[in-house]
Protein backbone atom coordinates (compact mmCIF):
# COMPACT_ATOMS: atom_id res chain seq x y z
CA UNK A 1 0.00 0.00 0.00
CA UNK A 2 1.32 3.61 -0.65
CA UNK A 3 0.53 6.82 1.85
CA UNK A 4 1.97 8.84 -1.08
CA UNK A 5 1.16 9.21 -5.12
CA UNK A 6 3.59 9.84 -7.72
CA UNK A 7 3.82 12.96 -9.34
CA UNK A 8 1.77 13.16 -12.80
CA UNK A 9 4.16 12.57 -15.78
CA UNK A 10 4.57 12.44 -19.58
CA UNK A 11 3.14 8.65 -20.68
CA UNK A 12 6.32 8.58 -22.81
CA UNK A 13 8.87 9.07 -20.13
CA UNK A 14 11.51 6.50 -19.69
CA UNK A 15 11.28 4.28 -16.77
CA UNK A 16 14.24 5.66 -13.81
CA UNK A 17 16.69 4.06 -11.64
CA UNK A 18 15.35 4.46 -7.65
CA UNK A 19 16.62 4.05 -4.54
CA UNK A 20 14.60 1.94 -2.45
CA UNK A 21 15.31 1.82 1.53
CA UNK A 22 14.46 -0.15 3.83
CA UNK A 23 12.81 2.24 7.62
CA UNK A 24 13.14 0.40 10.84
CA UNK A 25 17.40 0.00 11.70
CA UNK A 26 18.10 1.25 7.80
CA UNK A 27 17.40 4.68 8.06
CA UNK A 28 15.73 5.04 10.95
CA UNK A 29 17.15 3.82 14.27
CA UNK A 30 14.90 0.47 15.21
CA UNK A 31 11.84 0.83 17.62
CA UNK A 32 9.49 -2.11 16.76
CA UNK A 33 5.77 -1.08 15.66
CA UNK A 34 6.70 2.32 16.71
CA UNK A 35 3.98 4.93 15.02
CA UNK A 36 5.02 8.29 17.39
CA UNK A 37 6.77 10.79 15.73
CA UNK A 38 8.28 12.02 18.59
CA UNK A 39 10.37 8.66 18.68
CA UNK A 40 11.80 8.49 15.29
CA UNK A 41 15.18 9.45 14.56
CA UNK A 42 17.54 8.90 12.24
CA UNK A 43 19.95 5.74 12.10
CA UNK A 44 23.72 6.44 12.61
CA UNK A 45 24.69 8.38 9.00
CA UNK A 46 21.66 8.95 7.45
CA UNK A 47 21.18 12.28 7.80
CA UNK A 48 24.95 12.37 6.23
CA UNK A 49 23.53 9.65 3.67
CA UNK A 50 20.08 11.52 2.73
CA UNK A 51 22.56 14.24 2.10
CA UNK A 52 24.06 12.53 -0.92
CA UNK A 53 21.48 10.38 -2.14
CA UNK A 54 19.23 13.80 -1.98
CA UNK A 55 22.32 14.94 -5.01
CA UNK A 56 21.87 11.91 -7.53
CA UNK A 57 18.02 12.96 -8.22
CA UNK A 58 17.15 9.59 -8.50
CA UNK A 59 13.68 8.90 -6.50
CA UNK A 60 14.19 7.76 -2.55
CA UNK A 61 11.42 5.52 -2.08
CA UNK A 62 11.31 4.00 1.67
CA UNK A 63 9.69 0.18 1.76
CA UNK A 64 8.78 -1.21 5.09
CA UNK A 65 7.04 -4.05 6.44
CA UNK A 66 4.61 -2.52 8.95
CA UNK A 67 2.66 -5.96 10.45
CA UNK A 68 1.67 -3.91 13.23
CA UNK A 69 -1.36 -3.32 11.13
CA UNK A 70 -2.56 -6.34 10.74
CA UNK A 71 -1.84 -7.46 14.49
CA UNK A 72 -3.62 -4.61 15.45
CA UNK A 73 -0.77 -2.92 17.22
CA UNK A 74 -1.61 0.17 15.84
CA UNK A 75 -4.18 1.44 12.68
CA UNK A 76 -3.13 1.95 9.35
CA UNK A 77 -4.05 6.02 9.88
CA UNK A 78 -1.05 5.91 11.91
CA UNK A 79 1.53 5.82 9.15
CA UNK A 80 0.44 8.58 8.00
CA UNK A 81 2.18 10.60 10.78
CA UNK A 82 5.03 8.59 10.16
CA UNK A 83 5.37 9.46 6.45
CA UNK A 84 4.97 12.85 7.61
CA UNK A 85 7.83 12.97 10.01
CA UNK A 86 10.02 11.02 7.04
CA UNK A 87 9.19 13.77 4.57
CA UNK A 88 10.72 16.21 7.74
CA UNK A 89 13.60 14.48 8.29
CA UNK A 90 14.35 13.60 4.37
CA UNK A 91 14.33 18.05 3.69
CA UNK A 92 16.14 18.26 6.60
CA UNK A 93 18.85 16.86 4.93
CA UNK A 94 17.90 18.27 1.37
CA UNK A 95 16.20 15.26 0.12
CA UNK A 96 13.26 14.69 -0.86
CA UNK A 97 10.65 11.49 0.41
CA UNK A 98 9.80 9.88 -3.32
CA UNK A 99 7.05 7.31 -1.91
CA UNK A 100 6.24 5.13 1.12
CA UNK A 101 5.20 1.60 0.17
CA UNK A 102 4.40 -0.91 3.58
CA UNK A 103 3.08 -4.36 3.60
CA UNK A 104 0.43 -4.16 6.20
CA UNK A 105 0.24 -8.02 6.78
CA UNK A 106 0.73 -10.22 9.34
CA UNK A 107 3.84 -13.14 8.86
CA UNK A 108 2.08 -16.43 8.41
CA UNK A 109 1.86 -18.74 10.96
CA UNK A 110 5.06 -20.63 9.91
CA UNK A 111 6.68 -17.61 10.12
CA UNK A 112 7.24 -17.20 6.28
CA UNK A 113 5.37 -14.41 4.02
CA UNK A 114 1.87 -14.58 4.04
CA UNK A 115 1.38 -12.16 1.16
CA UNK A 116 2.95 -11.20 -1.92
CA UNK A 117 4.27 -7.70 -0.62
CA UNK A 118 5.70 -8.88 2.56
CA UNK A 119 9.41 -8.97 1.98
CA UNK A 120 11.61 -10.97 1.57
CA UNK A 121 9.04 -11.26 -1.60
CA UNK A 122 9.26 -8.34 -3.96
CA UNK A 123 5.95 -6.92 -4.15
CA UNK A 124 6.28 -3.73 -2.70
CA UNK A 125 9.17 -2.88 -4.80
CA UNK A 126 7.22 -4.10 -7.84
CA UNK A 127 4.05 -1.81 -6.98
CA UNK A 128 6.48 1.38 -6.03
CA UNK A 129 8.27 0.26 -9.43
CA UNK A 130 5.14 0.52 -10.93
CA UNK A 131 3.70 4.15 -9.17
CA UNK A 132 6.69 5.68 -9.78
CA UNK A 133 7.78 4.40 -13.34
CA UNK A 134 11.27 2.75 -12.10
CA UNK A 135 13.48 0.69 -13.87
CA UNK A 136 13.69 -2.11 -11.38
CA UNK A 137 16.79 -3.24 -12.98
CA UNK A 138 18.72 0.28 -12.69
CA UNK A 139 17.64 0.84 -8.89
CA UNK A 140 19.02 -0.07 -5.62
CA UNK A 141 17.86 -1.39 -2.28
CA UNK A 142 19.17 -0.47 1.01
CA UNK A 143 18.64 -2.81 3.77
CA UNK A 144 19.51 -3.91 7.14
CA UNK A 145 18.75 -7.61 6.92
CA UNK A 146 18.84 -10.40 4.35
CA UNK A 147 15.24 -10.29 3.55
CA UNK A 148 15.97 -6.70 2.26
CA UNK A 149 18.22 -8.17 -0.23
CA UNK A 150 16.18 -10.86 -1.08
CA UNK A 151 13.85 -8.83 -1.94
CA UNK A 152 16.23 -6.63 -3.48
CA UNK A 153 17.23 -9.17 -5.54
CA UNK A 154 13.88 -10.67 -6.48
CA UNK A 155 13.10 -7.70 -7.88
CA UNK A 156 16.33 -7.39 -10.15
CA UNK A 157 17.64 -4.71 -7.98
CA UNK A 158 21.37 -4.07 -7.14
CA UNK A 159 21.65 -4.34 -3.30
CA UNK A 160 23.23 -3.22 -0.17
CA UNK A 161 23.39 -4.76 3.18
CA UNK A 162 24.08 -2.53 6.43
CA UNK A 163 25.64 -5.07 8.66
CA UNK A 164 24.65 -3.07 11.63
CA UNK A 165 24.18 -6.43 14.23
CA UNK A 166 20.15 -6.28 13.16
CA UNK A 167 20.55 -9.56 11.10
CA UNK A 168 21.21 -12.21 14.01
CA UNK A 169 19.74 -15.73 11.46
CA UNK A 170 21.80 -15.30 8.77
CA UNK A 171 19.65 -17.77 6.87
CA UNK A 172 21.57 -18.80 3.84
CA UNK A 173 19.80 -18.30 -0.01
CA UNK A 174 21.39 -17.75 -3.78
CA UNK A 175 19.18 -14.66 -3.78
CA UNK A 176 20.19 -13.88 -0.27
CA UNK A 177 23.57 -12.26 -0.91
CA UNK A 178 24.29 -8.77 -0.88
CA UNK A 179 26.13 -7.03 -4.26
CA UNK A 180 27.47 -4.98 -0.77
CA UNK A 181 28.24 -4.83 2.87
CA UNK A 182 28.55 -1.77 4.80
CA UNK A 183 28.77 -0.87 8.33
CA UNK A 184 26.35 2.57 8.19
CA UNK A 185 24.09 4.14 5.98
CA UNK A 186 26.20 6.82 4.73
CA UNK A 187 28.84 4.31 3.80
CA UNK A 188 25.91 3.14 1.17
CA UNK A 189 25.17 5.66 0.12
CA UNK A 190 29.00 6.42 -1.06
CA UNK A 191 28.54 3.32 -3.36
CA UNK A 192 25.50 4.34 -4.66
CA UNK A 193 26.85 7.50 -5.44
CA UNK A 194 30.08 6.25 -7.04
CA UNK A 195 28.30 3.62 -9.11
CA UNK A 196 25.62 6.30 -10.51
CA UNK A 197 28.34 8.61 -11.18
CA UNK A 198 30.12 5.76 -13.22
CA UNK A 199 27.08 4.68 -15.14
CA UNK A 200 25.91 8.41 -15.95
CA UNK A 201 29.29 8.85 -17.44
CA UNK A 202 28.92 5.26 -19.16
CA UNK A 203 25.66 6.78 -20.78
CA UNK A 204 27.85 10.48 -21.56
MG1 LIG B 1 14.97 -3.16 8.78
ZN1 LIG C 1 1.81 -7.79 2.39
Amino acid sequence: MALMHAPSRLPTSPARAAIFLDKDGTLLQDVPYNVDPARIALAPGAGDGLRLLGRTGLPLIVVSNQPGVALGYFQIEALEAVARRLRELFAAHGAVLGGFHFCPHAPAPDGGAGCSCRKPHDGLLRQAATSHNVDLDRSWMIGDILNDVEAGRRAGCSTILIANGNETRWDPGRLRVPDYIVGRFDEAAAIVIAQHAARMEAVA
